[in-house]
């Protein structure tokens, strides 16, 4: 089964309600109809802050826009200041969320361990979850990129069943790349994507998961570095922060991915 691209936008902490649903309006007038609809058009996701998610929602409807938010809480309520449960996602409308993107292990604590019991919440709501993995550059240079990432992918997918791998997309972002300008090159890409694939042929008795599951590529993706990227047989598409926040730069990713 051949894998459907998926061009994502993580808009971070930008965009305001107003804004966000400008945003919207812009990257469809840019998309035009038929971009991301039918055929072999890829899946187009956007993902903005929690009080930016209905009127994005609203401006998004009737397009091919799906909408997904940036994290997740496992809990389904409780005292937990400050977090947002699965059931308050599903009952906004939004259909994917973002688990364990680096800024989050940095800044806030984010560990391999929490990443997992964000990820069972999704799944258990019916969300699908794009979970991040991603070496630093002083992993990189020590030679220990695949190393994290099977660290992370272990620990991320823990007791997470073949089928239920169907509702998990993997986003590999090397945490030197994102926001720096700094992309990682066609083959390094590639290269660590296949080690994914092939990490999954172990994890997984079940050869659909290594087969179907969709790896995306993030960090500095732009409209200019799409398509040497999304010519990688093991690269599934992106996870794009700045230039997803740019209607012109985000529609051109997208026209790139629909003729890879
Ligand atoms: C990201 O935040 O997931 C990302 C890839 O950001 P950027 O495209 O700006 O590097």
């Amino acid at each position: 089964m051949a894998r459907q691209i998926l061009i994502a936008g993580n808009w971070k902490m930008n965009k305001g309600a107003a804004d966000g649903a400008q945003l919207i309006k812009d990257i469809k007038a840019q998309i035009g109809c038929g971009c991301c609809c039918g055929g072999k058009s890829p899946e187009v996701l956007v993902c903005p802050p929690f009080t930016t998610l209905s009127a994005v929602l609203a401006e998004a409807k009737g397009s091919c826009l799906q909408v997904g938010a940036q994290n997740i809480h496992w809990a389904e309520q409780g005292a937990f200041t400050g977090e947002i449960s699965g059931a308050m996602l599903k009952e906004c409308g939004v259909t994917h969320v973002i688990i364990g993107h680096s800024e989050r292990r940095q800044y806030f604590g984010e560990t391999d361990a929490t990443v997992n019991q964000r990820l069972k919440a999704a799944l258990k709501n019916g969300l699908t979850a794009v979970v991040c993995v991603g070496e630093t550059l002083a992993e990189r240079m020590a030679g220990t990129t695949n190393a994290v990432v099977e660290r992370q992918l272990r620990g991320a997918l823990a007791d997470i069943s073949a089928d239920g791998m169907k509702q998990v997309v993997i986003a590999y972002e090397p945490v030197w790349a994102i926001g720096t300008g700094q992309v990682a090159s066609d083959e390094q890409a590639q290269e660590v994507h296949a080690f994914i694939r092939g990490l999954f042929k172990t994890m997984f008795s079940c050869p659909s998961v290594a087969d179907n599951t969709r790896i995306l590529y993030g960090g500095s993706m732009n409209a200019t570095n799409a398509g040497g990227l999304l010519a990688q047989p093991d690269i599934d598409g992106g996870l794009i922060g700045g230039a997803s926040l740019k209607p012109a730069d985000f529609a051109a990713i997208i026209k790139t991915a629909t003729k890879a």
